[in-house]
Order: C-alpha cells, then structure tokens, then sequence
C-alpha cells in the first residue's frame, strides 16, 4: 500500500469514516466524534505510523496486536456508552480502544497483564493528554474487583467461556462485550445483566489474540 505520510494519514482515516457511514455499520456520532478526536498515531509503533488508519491489526509489542478500527468500532457502539459511564476495559494493550471510550464515558479502568505493554499504554494516553483512564497491572480474566462495580465492561482478547467474575462486577442493566471461542475464532457476544445473570446476543464472528490468566486459556 502506498501512502504519502501525514496527509494520506487523514485522508485515509475520513475514508474509514466515510466508509462507516455509507454502509449504516457505525451510526453513533459520539463515536465517529470519538475517533476523529483521538490520534491513532499515538497509538502504533514508529515502525507502522503511516498504516495508523488502515483497516487490519497491527503489532505493537509482546506478540499482541492493536485491533482493526471497524473492530473497535463495531464493538464500542454495542457498548452503548454515555456519559456518566464506569468501564472496565480488559486488554489494555496500546490503550487505544481505552483512548475511545474515555472520550465518552466518564472513568475507564483498563487492565493489562504484560507489564511492558501496560508501561506502553500509560505513555500512549498521556502523549494523548487523556486522564480519565487509570491502567492496572494485572490478570483481567477476573476484574478488576477494587473499582467494581461498572455499568460496562469490554474484554479484546479471546475468552474460551465468559470470565464468572466479571458478571459480578457489573451493574444490573449493564452491558458486556467479549469475543469469546477458542483460538482459530470467536463470536462477539452482547450481554446484558438482568436479575444477575447475562442475556447475550452474538454479533458476529471475529479473530484475537488469546485471554491469559486464571479465567483465561491459562487454566488448569
Ligand atoms: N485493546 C487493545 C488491543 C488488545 S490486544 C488496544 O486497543 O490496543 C489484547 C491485549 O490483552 C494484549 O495486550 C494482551 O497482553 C492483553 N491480555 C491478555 N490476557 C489478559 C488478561 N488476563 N488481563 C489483562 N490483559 C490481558
């Protein structure tokens, strides 16, 4: 793909808009608004500044990757986020889909469990003057449990099955999304909380990386 540095940057990023408009795929405007506001650039490696708008998965660090835009997007805009929104957000990685929401809601919690890769997000959110969002080091397959409850909760790696403790942690009429399946491919799940327990709709099929930890694929 050929691109002319910082102008094709733009040009590039008002087609993914326009391409999400044109198809009716993402209708939110707080969202569109969202992602004209923040700088992917921020976000990847000086190695793929220039493929910052394109639309697959790029590598950041420790073999993971920072999700495709209309992934990010697909999943956002089931999150229903308002104002006055608390989200858990797991798989900090880059902290760019963390960027997203704190553009919306009005505190993210985002927990990664590589501790180069949570150094990494912290330095992107604050080259990107966002401080609404607190990263944590840790294992998210099991919450975050000091700030819960929450009125969202986002998972962007694979879960084999949803991780129990998060259903706890989130506040009845709250809503989940995660991709969940095994490794080769997973179905995105929408769950709403009602009466304590998940009513999910899939959205789809999608490819992450793995969830590690004890409600992860590390288990057993
Ligand atoms: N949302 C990220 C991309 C997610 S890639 C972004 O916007 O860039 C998946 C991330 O989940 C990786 O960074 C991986 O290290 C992290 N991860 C995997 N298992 C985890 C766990 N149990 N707890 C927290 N983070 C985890």
């Amino acid at each position: 793909m050929i691109m002319k540095g910082e102008s094709g940057q733009e040009e590039q990023k008002e087609f993914l808009i326009r391409s999400w408009s044109d198809s009716g795929l993402i209708k939110d405007t707080r969202l569109i608004n969202a992602f004209r506001s923040v700088q992917r650039e921020h976000f990847v490696t000086k190695d793929y500044l220039k493929e910052a708008y394109a639309d697959y998965p790029l590598p950041i660090h420790a073999e993971q990757t920072i999700s495709q835009p209309t992934t990010v997007m697909i999943m956002l805009q089931a999150l229903e986020l308002s104002e006055n929104d608390k989200v858990l957000d797991i798989g900090a990685g880059s902290g760019y889909n963390a960027a997203l929401i704190s553009k919306i809601a009005r505190k993210v919690i985002s927990i990664e469990i590589v501790p180069e890769l949570a150094a990494y997000a912290k330095g992107n959110l604050k080259k990107a003057r966002i401080r609404n969002v607190k990263v944590v080091l840790g294992d998210g397959s099991k919450g975050y449990g000091k700030e819960a409850p929450y009125d969202k909760i986002i998972v962007t790696a694979a879960c084999p099955s949803i991780p129990e403790p998060l259903i706890g942690q989130l506040k009845e009429n709250g809503i989940m999304i995660a991709p969940i399946g095994d490794f080769y491919g997973q179905k995105m799940i929408k769950g709403v909380k009602k009466r304590s327990k998940l009513e999910s709709v899939e959205l789809g099929d999608f490819s992450f990386v793995p969830l590690k930890g004890e409600y992860g694929y590390d288990r057993g």
